[in-house]
C-alpha cells in the first residue's frame, strides 16, 4: 500500500504543499481517464504540446488531492488548492519511472520482457493463451508499450500475479534502459527487427542494440537467429555485455544451428505443422495460421513454453487453439438506431476501461447499455473485483448494465446504483430472453471473455447491409492530428474541417474524436453538417463556411458560427440577428486573396471595418483567407502574394475593431510547405484523412480509411466473349471473372472501367474488366485462387486513394467525398 508520503520518499520529491496523507492506489497521466478521485495520483506530464498542470484545476474540481509537479507550477498557485498535496520533482516523468520501477522490485515472479519492430502484441497476447493454466497473469493493457504504457502497465501488478508479460517499444536511443529498470524482465523475447520507425535511429544496427537494452539483466533471451543483422548483434552483446553473466541465449533457426532447429514448416490450407530439433529429439506442433508473421510469432511463443519446461504434448494441444489477436475496438450500426462497439480483445478491467473510455467519447445517444462477461484471472478477490467495476460504470454514466456469467450474477448487490442491471448465467440464457430485452437509439458496448462467445450477440444487434465497407481507423486519425500539430509553431490553434461528412469518413464519430482530442475549432461547409453534429453532442465551437438566409435560424438556435463572405450576406444576418434581439453573435470574415470563390474584396477591407467596428451585432471571432494552390512549388509566388494580401487586411481590420480575433489561412499543406503562414490557427482538412500531397509529410501519415467489398460470384469466361454492359470487356483468353458487390452508385467511378482501375484481390493487383455498372463491377482474376466472399479492397494500405483518383483523372477529395452514404462505416480503434 502506497501513501502520499511513502511515494514523495520514493520519488525524492519536495513538499510544496503537506495535508493529510492519502492512501494512493491509482495512476493517473490523462485528465479524461480520471475514475478513483480520492486514491489518485495525478503526474503533471509535461510534453512538446502538453502541459500537464494545466488540468490540476478541473481535477482538483473533481476531488483529486494528490499531485505530482514539475518546477514549472509556481508555488504561488497553491492557495487555490486547499487541502491538497502537491510533490514537486524536476520531471514528473521521470518520477513516474522511479514509482513504478520500486513497485516492479516488490514482486519477486517471473517477468517476461519482449521487444522487437513486429509481432510484440501478438507473442504477448499468445503467451497469456498459451500459459494462463499455469499462472495469474498481468500484463500491457493492448499496446501500451511506450515510456507512459510501460510504467502505467507495470503499475497493475498485485501479489496474485505469478507472471508478468510485458512489451516496451521505443522510438528513440535511451528509451530503452529506463523502460528496462520499470519491467526488469527476467525471461527475454526479441521478435524482429523491421525497417519500421527507424526515425530516431542512425542504422540499424543502432536500432537492435538499443532495443537489446531490455536484456542487460535476463537469464534467457529467445530470437530467430535467421536475421543476420540480429544475430551478429545478439551475440555481440552476450560476449561483450553480458559476458561472464548467468545469461543464456536461446536460438530458433530455420537455416542454422539453433536451440530450437526448426527441421520443416509446412502449410495446407488454413494450419502450419512445424518440425523442429530440440535437445536431440525431433519434436512438432501444428498453428492455427498460414501467414509467415503468425508462424514466426508461434515459434517465438514455443521457446518460451519450451523454456519453462511445459510438455510437448501440453504445447501441442495449446498451440492448436490458438486464436487472433483482434486488436480493434469497432463502432458499428445497429438495429433500432443503436452504435455497437463490439470488444472481445479480453475482458478484463484495464481493457474494460479503455473501451469505457472509447464509449464515453461516443456521444450520439445519451443512453448507454454494457453487456458484460465474467471478469477472469483478475488477481483480485470477487467482490472488490466488481466493486471497482461497478464504480467505474456509474462513473461512466452506464444506464444498463447486462451481465452474463456465473460470477458476475452473484455479485448483483455491488451494482445496485446502476440504474438497470440485468444478469444471466450464460450467453445462451441471454439468447432466449433477447426479445424482451429492447434496444433502442442507444450505444451499446460489448465486452466478453472468448468463453461467452458475444460474437453470437454481436450478430443479433448488428444491422444486416450491403457486403460494401468504408472501414475507418480511428486511431490513424489521432495519429495524422497529432503528426500536424508536431508542425504547429508554439500557440496555434487547431481548426478541424470535418465538411462533407468529414470528407467521406463520418459525421459525428470523427467530431467525437477530435473534440475528445480538443482540437480548438470544427468547420462544416452547410448548416445541416453543423446541426447534426451538435445533435449527436458535440460541443466544439463549429464554422460554417456557406450559410445561408434560409437557415439563420437553425445556425442561431445551435450556436453555430457563420462565415460572412459578402455585404449582402451580412447585412442579411444582421437584420435577422436584430429582429431576433441578438448581439455579439460569433462570426467569421472570409476574404478573397485571389481564389476568386468566396469573401470580400481587399478594396472593401475600409467599408466592412467600419460596419463591423460600429456594430454590437456581431463578434467577429475569426479572419481568414484560403489559399488556392498551397501545395504546389510553382505557385510558391502567388500564394506569397495571396498572404501579403491577407496580412494587409488584417492589419487594417485589426487597427478598426477594437478587440482582438483570430487571423488564418492555412490549410493542410500550408502547414508545413508555409509554416511563417501558421498564423493564429491553421484549417487542417485532407491530411486528418491520411492524404499529403508531400510525399514526406505523406510518409508520416497513416491511412485512415479502408474501402472493402466482396466477390459475389466467380465466373469461367471463354476467349473472345464479352464481360458486361455494351460488351466492352472482352476476354483475351480463357478467364475467370470475379463480380464485385460495387459500383457506380457506390461513389467507384465508372471513368475506372475496362483495364483502367485495379483492385487488391488474393495478394495481387486485378484489372477491372468490362464496363463499371451502378452497383457491381467485374474483375479479371485469372489465374488467382480466391473463392466466392473473398475480400476485396478497393482503396486503402496496399492501394492508395491516391492512385486511384490518379486512374480515374481526378483528386483524392473526390473519390473520398464520393462513397455513397449507402457503404456502411465501420470505425474502429486499434
Ligand atoms: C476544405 C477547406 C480547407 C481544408 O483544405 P485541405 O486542403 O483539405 O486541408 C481549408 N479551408 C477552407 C476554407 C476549406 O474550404
Amino acid at each position: 500500500m502506497y501513501t502520499t508520503s511513502s511515494i514523495a520518499g520514493i520519488i525524492k520529491a519536495n513538499w510544496l504543499q503537506q495535508s493529510s496523507d492519502a492512501t494512493i492506489e491509482h495512476i493517473l497521466l490523462d485528465s479524461r481517464k480520471l475514475l478513483f478521485p480520492d486514491k489518485t495520483l495525478f503526474f503533471a506530464l509535461n510534453g512538446e504540446r502538453r502541459n500537464g498542470s494545466l488540468f490540476i484545476r478541473e481535477l482538483y474540481d473533481k476531488g483529486v488531492m494528490n499531485f505530482v509537479v514539475e518546477e514549472d507550477f509556481s508555488e504561488n498557485a497553491i492557495i487555490n488548492f486547499p487541502g491538497a498535496n502537491f510533490l514537486q520533482v524536476k520531471n514528473a516523468l521521470q518520477a513516474l519511472h522511479l514509482l513504478t520501477a520500486y513497485h516492479r522490485k516488490a514482486f519477486n515472479i517471473p517477468v517476461i520482457g519482449i521487444t522487437g519492430s513486429n509481432g510484440k502484441t501478438i507473442v504477448k497476447e499468445w503467451l497469456y493463451q498459451l500459459l494462463h493454466d499455469e499462472y495469474t497473469i498481468v500484463r500491457n493493457p493492448k499496446s501500451y508499450n511506450s515510456q507512459i504504457g510501460v510504467p502505467l502497465s507495470v503499475w497493475q501488478i498485485n501479489s496474485q500475479h505469478t507472471l508478468g508479460i510485458f512489451e516496451a517499444g521505443i522510438s528513440q536511443p535511451d528509451e530503452m534502459q529506463r523502460l528496462e529498470k520499470i519491467i526488469e524482465p527476467t525471461i527475454g523475447i526479441f521478435t524482429n527487427i523491421g525497417q519500421a520507425h527507424s526515425e530516431g535511429f542512425l542504422n540499424i544496427r543502432q536500432k537492435i542494440n538499443e532495443k537489446l537494452k531490455l536484456f542487460i539483466n535476463t537469464g534467457v533471451l529467445i530470437y530467430c537467429a535467421d536475421n543476420p543483422d540480429v544475430n551478429e548483434a545478439i551475440t555481440t552483446f552476450a560476449t561483450n555485455v553480458r559476458n561472464g553473466d548467468a545469461f543464456t541465449l536461446f536460438s530458433w533457426s530455420k537455416k542454422n544451428q539453433a536451440t530450437l532447429q526448426i527441421l520443416s514448416v509446412e502449410k495446407n490450407e488454413d494450419q502450419t505443422l512445424v518440425t523442429a530439433n530440440y535437445q536431440e529429439a525431433v519434436i512438432n506442433c501444428v498453428i492455427p495460421f498460414v501467414d509467415d508473421a503468425s508462424i514466426e510469432n508461434a515459434i517465438n511463443c514455443w521457446c518460451v513454453l519450451l523454456y519453462l519446461k511445459i510438455g510437448h504434448q501440453l504445447i501441442a494441444e495449446r498451440m492448436l487453439h490458438l486464436r487472433n489477436v483482434e486488436m480493434r475496438l469497432e463502432l458499428k450500426q445497429g438495429m433500432n438506431n443503436c452504435s455497437i462497439i463490439n470488444d472481445s480483445y479480453s475482458a478484463d478491467i484495464n481493457s474494460l476501461t479503455i473501451a469505457l473510455d472509447f464509449l464515453s467519447q461516443q456521444q450520439q445517444h445519451s443512453s448507454r447499455t454494457l453487456i458484460l462477461s465474467d471478469i477472469l484471472q483478475s488477481g483480485k478477490n470477487v467482490k472488490d473485483l466488481y466493486s471497482d467495476i461497478a464504480a467505474i460504470l456509474q462513473q461512466k454514466n452506464i444506464n444498463r448494465l447486462i451481465g452474463i456469467g456465473p460470477e458476475i450474477s452473484k455479485q448483483k448487490e455491488v451494482f445496485k446504483n446502476i440504474p438497470n442491471c440485468f444478469f444471466f448465467s450464460s450467453t445462451n440464457d441471454f439468447k432466449q430472453q433477447f426479445h424482451s430485452l429492447h434496444f433502442y437509439n442507444e450505444t451499446i458496448l460489448l465486452k466478453g471473455a472468448r468463453v461467452f462467445e458475444f460474437e453470437q450477440i454481436s450478430h443479433l444487434l448488428e444491422q444486416k447491409v450491403h457486403q460494401t465497407v468504408l472501414e475507418i481507423n480511428l486511431n490513424a486519425v489521432t495519429h495524422n492530428l497529432k503528426e500536424y500539430q508536431q508542425q504547429l509553431n508554439p500557440g496555434v490553434k487547431l481548426m478541424a474541417m470535418v465538411k462533407a461528412f468529414s470528407y467521406g469518413s463520418g459525421g459525428f464519430e470523427i467530431a467525437n474524436l477530435l473534440q475528445f482530442h480538443k482540437v480548438d475549432y470544427l468547420a462544416v461547409a452547410y448548416a445541416d453538417e453543423g446541426v447534426e453534429l451538435r445533435k449527436a453532442g458535440i460541443t466544439l465551437p463549429i464554422m460554417v463556411m456557406n450559410a445561408e438566409e434560409t437557415t439563420f435560424d437553425v445556425l442561431v438556435q445551435y450556436n453555430l458560427e457563420p462565415e460572412l463572405f459578402s455585404f449582402n450576406m451580412l447585412s442579411l444576418f444582421q437584420d435577422y440577428l436584430e429582429k431576433s434581439g441578438i448581439s455579439y453573435y460569433p462570426v467569421h470574415i472570409k476574404i478573397d486573396t485571389g481564389m476568386h470563390r468566396l469573401g470580400f474584396e481587399q478594396q472593401d477591407m475600409e467599408r466592412l471595418a467600419i460596419v463591423l467596428a460600429t456594430s454590437s451585432i456581431f463578434k467577429v471571432q475569426s479572419v481568414f483567407s484560403h489559399l488556392a494552390a498551397s501545395d504546389s512549388a510553382s505557385h510558391d509566388d502567388f500564394t506569397q502574394l495571396q498572404f501579403r494580401s491577407f496580412m494587409q487586411c488584417c492589419d487594417l481590420l485589426k487597427s478598426k475593431i477594437g478587440y482582438s480575433f483570430l487571423c488564418h489561412i492555412a490549410n493542410t499543406s500550408a502547414i508545413h510547405r508555409h509554416k511563417e503562414m501558421q498564423l493564429d490557427m491553421v484549417r487542417l482538412g485532407i491530411g486528418l484523412y491520411g492524404v499529403d500531397n508531400n510525399s514526406s509529410m505523406q510518409q508520416r501519415l497513416k491511412n485512415v480509411t479502408t474501402l472493402k467489398t466482396t466477390i459475389s460470384q466467380i465466373k469461367k469466361v471463354k476467349a473472345g466473349e464479352s464481360v458486361g454492359y455494351s460488351r466492352k470487356g472482352v476476354a483475351v483468353k480463357d478467364s475467370a471473372i470475379a463480380t464485385v458487390r460495387i459500383g457506380y452508385a457506390d461513389g467507384y467511378p465508372r471513368a475506372l472501367s475496362n483495364g483502367v482501375g485495379k483492385m487488391w484481390v488474393g495478394g495481387s493487383l486485378v484489372p477491372v474488366i468490362g464496363n463499371v455498372c451502378m452497383d457491381m463491377t467485374m474483375l479479371d482474376i485469372t489465374g488467382l485462387n480466391v473463392e466466392e466472399g473473398d475480400d476485396v479492397v478497393v482503396f486503402g494500405e496496399v492501394l492508395s486513394v491516391n492512385d486511384l483518383s490518379v486512374w480515374a483523372d481526378t483528386i483524392p477529395y473526390e473519390i473520398l467525398t464520393g462513397i455513397s452514404q449507402r457503404v456502411k462505416r465501420v470505425y474502429y480503434e486499434e
